[in-house]
């Protein structure tokens, strides 16, 4: 481990040169929905990881951007990094909230989820290769481009990568406190649309089965299924129905996000939605629904990486805790596989998804010298 000693302060000599890549990926704006952005940011990863030795494809998309992955070394038993360059913000964006650097804040649109993270992959590998210091295992970076919306396009590709891995790293931003993430709930979205019988709502309203009314009902069902004890939230979070006033509405659509710590409570939860039945007489139900992103349960796929992560965080000074989250990443799917997953090792900072995202600055060095060091340790 001696020369894990020196990381520390190798990668907090980088700070700037960190800030300044930083900056070039936040202010090539990357929302996922809009493929050319996406694929711009992607190309220019693809190249800094061309230039600091690895062997670089394009997984091309038609609808989404093109995913990359680069691997130094081989593509079996290696580590495998997870790091995505979508965020939710469209372009445009970055002219009312610019790159902006305050005290030891850096802020910008997807600073913190998840730019900041490409910074600290990109960096980590720079460093050793400067360092001469050897990954001990082949290590494939895949930088998706559709995460944020559920990973469509590329999950088979982390499923297909983590099945050959020995262990996986969901570069992911970390909360204020800096924990790793040991668990995170899984993630069901249902659409449940309602259908009634329009009618006048003067001359004939009796005649008329009401969508929202029953719709109503539902909603009242579902989001009493919430249960804060075992960590099951439902939430319905959109609603559209009818069409004017004066018209007994024959359709209302509601759309229902659903989040579990288990396997068991979803089998449990969704079988309840399922098993829902229209109120009013007349009025039909269409449920529609899926498990986005299985849970990533506390166990021993999650525990033991943490537990190794932990031993080599010590020997760089580094006092690490873990902790979960009710969000959802990349990290669900693999560990949903049995194969050992570590999250929450990106950058220190908070308000993902909101307009107060930043990135503390110093825990840029911190985490890059931390994934080098588990690279060359593990
Ligand atoms: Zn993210």
């Amino acid at each position: 481990m001696n020369d894990l000693s020196t990381l520390r302060s190798f990668f907090a000599r980088r700070t700037g040169d960190m800030l300044d890549l930083l900056r070039r990926l936040v202010e090539m704006e990357s929302p996922s929905t809009d493929k050319a952005a996406v694929d711009r940011v992607m190309r220019f990863a693809a190249e800094r990881a061309r230039a600091s030795g690895a062997a670089v494809t394009f997984v091309p998309q038609e609808r989404w951007g093109d995913h990359v992955l680069a691997r130094w070394g081989g593509n079996e038993g290696g580590f495998l990094l997870l790091c995505h360059l979508d965020t939710v913000w469209p372009v445009g964006t970055l002219a009312e909230r610019p790159w902006q650097v305050e005290g030891d804040r850096a802020l910008g649109p997807g600073v913190y989820d998840d730019k900041a993270s490409a910074v600290i992959v990109l960096a980590a590998l720079e460093g050793l290769r400067a360092l001469s210091l050897s990954p001990r295992h082949p290590v494939t970076v895949l930088f998706n481009s559709d995460e944020e919306v559920g990973s469509p396009s590329s999950r088979a590709l982390i499923e297909a990568e983590a099945a050959r891995a020995r262990v996986v790293f969901c570069i992911e931003p970390a909360r204020p406190d800096g924990a790793l993430k040991v668990w995170r709930k899984g993630t069901g979205r249902y659409v449940i649309t309602a259908l009634g019988r329009a009618a006048h709502s003067g001359a004939d309203h009796e005649r008329g089965i009401n969508a929202i009314e029953e719709l109503a009902h539902q909603i009242l069902r579902l989001q009493a299924m919430t249960d804060y004890t075992v960590g099951i939230t439902v939430n319905v979070g959109w609603i559209q129905g009818g069409l004017r006033a004066n018209i007994v509405p024959n359709q209302a659509q509601i759309r229902v996000d659903v989040r579990v710590k288990t396997m068991a409570e979803w089998e449990r939860i969704s079988s309840a939605i399922g098993a829902l039945q229209p109120v009013l007489p007349g009025a039909r139900l269409i449920v529609e629904g899926e498990l986005n992103r299985p849970p990533m349960e506390e166990s021993p796929v999650t525990l033991e990486p943490f537990r190794r992560t932990q031993e080599i965080a010590a020997a760089l000074g580094l006092t690490l805790t873990a902790n979960g989250t009710g969000g959802a990443s990349d990290a669900n799917f693999t560990a949903a596989m049995g194969v050992p997953t570590l999250d929450g090792l990106g950058a220190i900072g908070d308000g993902a998804h909101s307009v107060d995202e930043y990135v503390l600055i110093p825990s840029l060095p911190e985490r890059a010298a931390l994934l080098a060091a588990m690279l060359v340790a593990w």
